[in-house]
């Protein structure tokens, strides 16, 4: 997944971050990525809480 231009509200959750942006219809999505560099990880919800719980499920294999 392409990182959104206007991320905010990033936090960083072991090796995933998890940040808020607004898409191209002006809706606020949730996205969490690993910034491992073979991970790969990337997930977006709807709703911040399931961003944050990807995040802090994620086993990393990295
Ligand atoms: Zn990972």
């Amino acid at each position: 997944m392409a990182r959104p231009n206007r991320f905010f509200d990033v936090i960083r959750i072991g090796p995933v971050e998890v940040g808020s942006f607004n898409n191209s219809r002006g809706q606020t999505r949730h996205a969490a990525a690993c910034t491992a560099p073979k991970c790969g990880f990337s997930t977006e919800h709807g709703n911040r809480s399931a961003a944050e719980l990807a995040a802090r499920t994620h086993r990393c294999p990295a």
